[in-house]
């Protein structure tokens, strides 16, 4: 079926009004994102540094120290990567450890841990092995008991969180064959029974995480909509449901250029019957509930991939002291030494954000989801570049797998393995430019609350009078500010080296603040559609995020220990790196290729560079006739082996 213009921008239209419904309420706690990009920079949000209470770390690193010496014990991460398992005595050492219930409350059957804890337990694991992380965190970070926890009812609670706790296996499931960034399209339906007792779902979703063993899942799936002054309201609405229930069906196990261990696939709904009393939060509030969900969820892949990076810090640098070529250590050529300098500062910024946004979470007067989507969007590009950086400084030796390196008696430093596996971050749990998306409209949502119904066609001449009256008290006095030299205040204790930095951190967010608003004046509503200009503005209150983080952090760490280097000059270099890109981000607001850009990429996806395709043999290729292929259910040790798929 072919689709109109007109089709097209009225589904885009209607996917943004449900998306905006399923919007978090305007912010009203302090984030230091949100004032960085409304030109106000303050440093006592960041400094000191949200400490971790003395017991809590005592507590945490206990756990992480049981885990970690269980698994170097016995969890070999190349043979997962060789068989795509992680064997089942692994997960039932991990139930028996309580991995399975980390976060979820003690009085639940769980361990009870903060954040911190749980982000650093993962951030270990997922050093070790990718795949057994990902069992652990689609889970805990996203799987039934972190929904649970913020919107079940008492009785759900008691219900559910002791069998998840003990290790019956979660998972998420929001993603469709056809609905990925956008889920407010959702097609699964939930349709309730005559009597009301019940809803019957029906549908796919695709790549759901554990969801190949999961014994309970949270679902998402469309509830009938809902008429609102005339219109279809759609409703999506969040349900727990047993994967034994009948109707349940694994039609295929999807394997992936990494993470070979994770238990991924394709789930189908047949007339699947889920109690009422299964609706999590309320009917209508599931989209809501994902997205919130998300905005805590995806505090953990930050801090595994700072867990990864450091990995990676750790075998580049062996390697480089090691490694003679042309008479010197490879890491004393210079090219080499600025990517080993790089990846220094950046893991140790992206450690600094990872904690930053862990032990905000603890704080019940701070606003996360902002620092939370700044976390992932930079600690999974960052990863992945640090991972990058790896491969080249081992040379061909990082192209080839660790059981080859062994096989011929080299170190088996797994640099092949990470890179795969580390290159799905940037794509789950919401892409990158996705996350560009999200921080663009929360960073515009002062200015839309006070002034987007300017911008409105259908509000009439009046109206606007009057908006344009009470929004011109406000901006006459915020406008002006942008642009003075306003001084910032600097925490006592702040090393000299970083102090430049803040205040660069401080004139740097004015300009931002203005840059955006003047955006908004010259493009409109149109600027919603320069993803370039937005993205680019969105990388500077990124990079100036982590800056005051990474400032904050090597602060709080204090003087090094003799033989050891600062902490200080890693900052440093972060900041220094970090105000190159801000330059050049800037510059790029200003005079950029975006329009040809635009036209290039229109005439590609007309197919009019047809001619630059010749001479290669083209991927072409036809789907295969889907043939319903159940994949073997895994014969799992323990109480919770899972009942035969219907
Ligand atoms: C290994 C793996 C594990 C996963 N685990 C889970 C899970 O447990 N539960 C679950 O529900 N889902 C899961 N997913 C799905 C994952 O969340 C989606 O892949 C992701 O949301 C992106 O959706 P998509 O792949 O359909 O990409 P699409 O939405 O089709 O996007 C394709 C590309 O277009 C870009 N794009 C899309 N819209 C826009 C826009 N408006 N502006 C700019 N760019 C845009 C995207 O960023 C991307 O680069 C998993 C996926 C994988 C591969």
């Amino acid at each position: 079926m072919s689709t109109t213009p007109s089709d097209s921008s009225n589904a885009r239209r209607e996917a943004m009004e449900v998306a905006e419904a399923a919007r978090e309420s305007a912010m009203t706690r302090p984030s230091l994102t949100a004032d960085l990009f409304l030109g106000r920079f303050r440093p006592e949000l960041v400094v000191p540094f949200p400490e971790q209470d003395e017991a809590d770390r005592r507590r945490g690193d206990e756990i992480r120290s049981k885990v970690e010496a269980f698994l170097r014990e016995n969890l070999d991460a190349d043979e997962v990567d060789r068989t795509g398992e992680v064997p089942p005595r692994v997960i039932e050492g991990l139930r028996q450890l309580g991995c399975f219930g980390l976060k979820i409350p003690r009085e639940y059957g769980g361990l009870g841990l903060s954040q911190v804890n749980y982000n650093r337990i993962i951030a270990s694991v997922a050093s070790h092995c990718g795949s057994t992380a990902v069992w652990l965190s689609a889970h805990q970070s996203i799987g039934v008991p972190q929904p649970l926890k913020l919107f079940g009812t008492e009785e759900q609670k008691k219900k559910y969180l002791p069998r998840l706790a003990k290790g019956e296996i979660s998972a998420f499931a929001l993603t469709e064959p056809n609905v990925g960034s956008d889920p407010a399209r959702m097609e699964m339906t939930a349709t309730p029974t005559e009597d009301g007792k019940a809803y019957v779902l029906n549908g796919e979703k695709l790549w759901c995480t554990n969801g190949n063993v999961a014994e309970i899942l949270i679902v998402m799936a469309r509830t009938p909509s809902k008429m609102v002054d005339g219109r279809e309201k759609k409703q999506v609405t969040a349900f727990i449901v047993e994967s034994k229930t009948p109707g349940f069906e694994i039609v295929h196990r999807c394997s992936f250029m990494g993470l070979h261990g994770i238990q991924n696939g394709l789930l189908r709904f047949k007339n699947v019957r889920v109690p009422a009393e299964n609706i999590l939060w309320g009917p209508g509030l599931g989209l809501k509930l994902a997205l919130i969900t998300l905005n805590t969820g995806r505090l953990t892949v930050p801090s595994a991939t700072a867990g990864v990076a450091k990995q990676c810090l750790w075998i580049a640098r062996q390697w480089a002291a090691e490694r003679q070529q042309w008479g010197a250590p490879v890491g004393k050529h210079e090219a080499v030494a600025m990517k080993l300098a790089w990846m220094a500062s950046h893991t140790f910024a992206m450690e600094a954000l990872a904690e930053y946004t862990a032990r905000l979470v603890e704080r019940p007067d701070a606003d996360i989801r902002l620092e939370a989507a700044v976390a992932k969007l930079f600690n999974t590009e960052t990863g992945i570049r640090i991972a990058d950086h790896t491969v080249q400084i081992r040379g061909g030796r990082g192209y080839e797998s660790a059981p080859s390196l062994r096989a011929r008696g080299e170190k088996p430093w797994p640099v092949e393995r990470i890179y795969r596996d580390s290159r799905i971050n940037t794509i789950i749990e919401g892409t990158s430019e996705i996350m560009h998306l999200f921080i663009a409209r929360e960073a515009l949502d002062p200015h839309l609350r006070r002034a987007g119904d300017l911008f409105n066609p259908k509000l009439s001449g009046g109206k606007k009078a009057k908006l344009l009256a009470k929004a011109a008290g406000f901006y006459a006095g915020w406008y002006p500010k942008q642009f003075l030299p306003l001084p910032v205040s600097i925490p006592s204790g702040m090393p000299g080296p970083l102090v430049p930095h803040l205040r660069f951190i401080g004139a740097a967010s004015r300009r931002l603040a203005r840059t955006i608003f003047g955006l908004m004046m010259k493009h409109g509503p149109k600027l919603e559609h320069r993803q370039g200009l937005l993205g680019r503005c969105v990388d500077v209150g990124v990079d100036l995020t982590v800056m005051a983080a990474t400032c904050a952090y090597a602060m709080s760490l204090g003087a090094p220990k003799a033989g050891e280097a600062s902490p200080v000059d890693l900052a440093d270099h972060f900041c220094r790196e970090a105000r190159r890109r801000i330059a050049e981000a800037f510059r790029g607001i200003k005079t950029n290729d975006d329009r040809l850009a635009g036209k290039i990429a229109g005439d590609a996806l007309e197919g009019h560079y047809a001619w630059l395709e010749k001479g290669i043999l083209l991927a072409e290729c036809e789907a295969a006739t889907p043939a319903p292929s159940p994949s073997p259910r895994r014969e799992r040790s323990g109480p919770q082996t899972l009942s035969p798929v219907s």
